[in-house]
């Protein structure tokens, strides 16, 4: 069996847990402020990160932090994972499910402009597939219509934008590190900004409002005379997920980004030659470090290559259902067709860092195998 993907995790994971669970104090602690730093540096020292326990909840919060609440409207892809329109709604938000380009699976700016109204705050770009396509025509979007922008980075931890490492510039830029993500703190996430209004609101807001009480945590003690302002949530992650992050992150530069970039190459050039078979395109702008590997299948013979695949134990995905067709988020008459018919034709390759070039030819193989039959 071929998994679509995984984590990694090698005997320094294992050994930074146990560490951490020998001192018997596994809240947020000083391992999670150990990570922020690590992230910082990781950025470039101009951003601060802030770890929080989930991607969803980085987006929320986010979100929360410029602002946007109850009756607001946030412009989104509805090409991502649900996590992105859950987080909008969280705030009381509405997510406007946009429309997205064909040839990338990115926000389109032209469908954005006709259904941004007075009450959008803001937009969430989503990085589909780690491509960031026109980032700088996104945030120009936004300046003209004063829009605060909140990155949903979770598929582009560690690409480059222009020679810029996703979020060492932005506005607010949140990641995840779920356990498939291109690093993995077993369950995690992180908002990333230089505006330190929304860095300190984080801090708090991770800790269910409590004014200051991380930087007393990061010393392992808690504040007992507080004071709340806002609502607050149980969103700080605990040092043992930190402990996970910081050896990912630290294996991220040498090990997981160029296997990553490898294996995509190599798929891209394998594939670019079979008929029905079409690649989304990579940006020129920048240095992509891939999540996933999604493909469109044309003709309609997405289904049959796919049940091909599993049937070779090979381990297909789709990203994503579109989420304007989710029952929570659908609204009448709203139609979103290059999305409807990007979702009949993807289908998602494995793509992780424990595959080998082998793997890669095998897959390929396979599919190129039913589609010449
Ligand atoms: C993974 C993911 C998220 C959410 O991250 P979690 O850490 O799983 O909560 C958000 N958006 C996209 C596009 C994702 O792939």
């Amino acid at each position: 069996m071929i998994r679509l993907s995984k984590s990694s995790i090698s005997e320094r994971e294992i050994s930074a847990v146990a560490t951490v669970l020998k001192e018997e104090f596994l809240g947020l602690g000083p391992h999670v402020q150990a990570l922020e730093k690590d992230l910082n540096a990781f950025f470039g020292g101009n951003v601060s990160a802030i770890c929080v326990n989930t991607g969803t909840s980085a987006l929320q919060l986010a979100l929360q932090d410029i602002g946007i609440k109850s009756g607001d409207e946030v412009l989104v892809p509805t090409l991502t994972y649900v996590a992105s329109f859950q987080a909008i709604s969280a705030t009381g938000a509405i997510p406007v499910a946009c429309d997205v380009n064909e040839a990338d699976g990115l926000l389109d700016l032209q469908d954005a402009e006709r259904r941004v109204t007075k009450k959008c705050k803001a937009i969430m770009p989503v990085h589909y597939a780690s491509n960031l396509g026109n980032l700088e025509a996104i945030y120009a979007f936004a300046a003209k219509h004063h829009l605060r922008v909140v990155e949903d980075a979770a598929h582009t931890f560690g690409s480059s934008y222009k020679n810029k490492l996703v979020g060492s510039f932005g506005d607010v830029v949140c990641f995840s590190f779920d356990g498939i993500k291109n690093i993995t703190c077993g369950e995690g996430g992180a908002v990333v900004s230089k505006d330190q209004a929304v860095i300190q609101a984080v801090k708090d807001l991770r800790l269910l409002g409590v004014m200051n009480d991380s930087d007393k945590r990061y010393a392992r003690t808690r504040s007992w005379d507080f004071d709340v302002i806002d609502q607050g949530w149980r969103y700080h992650m605990s040092d043992i997920m930190a402990a996970i992050g910081r050896v990912q992150l630290s294996r991220f530069p040498d090990e997981f980004k160029p296997k990553r970039m490898l294996f995509a190459k190599m798929y891209r050039e394998m594939l670019a030659n079979i008929p029905g078979i079409k690649l989304f395109n990579t940006d020129v702008d920048s240095e992509v470090v891939p999540h996933i590997m999604p493909i469109r299948v044309l003709n309609g013979a997405r289904d049959g290559l796919r049940e091909h695949c599993i049937a070779q134990g090979i381990q297909i995905g789709v990203h994503y259902k579109p989420n304007h067709l989710l029952s929570k988020y659908a609204v009448p008459g709203v139609r979103l067709p290059v999305a409807e018919k990007l979702y009949g034709e993807l289908m998602t390759l494995p793509l992780h860092v424990d595959l080998t070039q082998k793997n890669i030819e095998q897959i390929v193989e396979q599919v190129n195998l039913f589609l010449r039959k």
